[in-house]
């Protein structure tokens, strides 16, 4: 969905817009509804995160807005963009 890569769903993030259009992760894949993809970021333990070069491009193309089909609110600390560092 952001970079346009197509993965093994076991390589992706889901999202899914919560209450009031808010993003939130879906990291069961078990919310019902639309969801949006995003690649997962490599060599992540614990808790997937998505790939932060993919979220990125997702939020510069509205890809949330699109995926889902609906207007959505993204907050900071669901993609957490600045832990890209290295
Ligand atoms: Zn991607």
């Amino acid at each position: 969905m952001g970079c346009g890569r197509s993965r093994p769903k076991a390589e992706l993030v889901r999202f899914v817009a919560g209450p009031g259009g808010v993003l939130e992760r879906d990291p069961a894949g078990t919310r019902p509804g639309r969801g949006a993809y995003l690649c997962r970021a490599d060599g992540a333990a614990g808790a997937p995160s998505p790939a932060p070069e993919c979220a990125r491009r997702a939020l510069e193309r509205r890809g949330f807005q699109r995926a889902l089909r609906r207007p959505v609110r993204v907050d900071g600390h669901v993609i957490d963009l600045d832990s890209t560092g290295s």
